[in-house]
């Protein structure tokens, strides 16, 4: 299976797609821009954003805020405070404060634009 994680994929116009990795780090960051006829019958599409007038039929498709804690390794993310908006629980230990981090599923289904 193609995996084109935080890659652009290679796509030519009227590109049908039935497998691959086409994730993104980085919120709806443009993938086969510019291509027409694109038709996408499944996958796994994290943070992409379409061509208008991409035909989707299947796969994966989320919009994911990526936690820079959890993916330290990732430049594209910036650099965020440790109390940051992915903290889903605080434990105060022995005077040393305990963050547990989770990335944040903004949006479920393609985008476009
Ligand atoms: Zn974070």
């Amino acid at each position: 299976m193609p995996n084109y994680h935080n890659k652009q994929p290679t796509w030519q116009n009227d590109e049908v797609v039935d497998s691959g990795n086409y994730s993104q780090r980085l919120q709806d960051t443009k993938v086969g821009e510019g291509l027409t006829g694109l038709v996408i019958n499944g996958g796994s599409f994290v943070n992409c954003l379409f061509p208008i007038g991409t035909e989707v039929n299947g796969g994966l498709h989320l919009q994911v805020d990526y936690c820079k804690h959890e993916h330290p390794d990732w430049d594209e993310l910036e650099d965020e405070s440790e109390d940051c908006a992915h903290v889903t629980e605080t434990i105060l230990l022995d005077g040393i404060t305990l963050y547990t981090r989770e990335d944040t599923i903004i949006s479920n289904g393609a985008k476009y634009g």
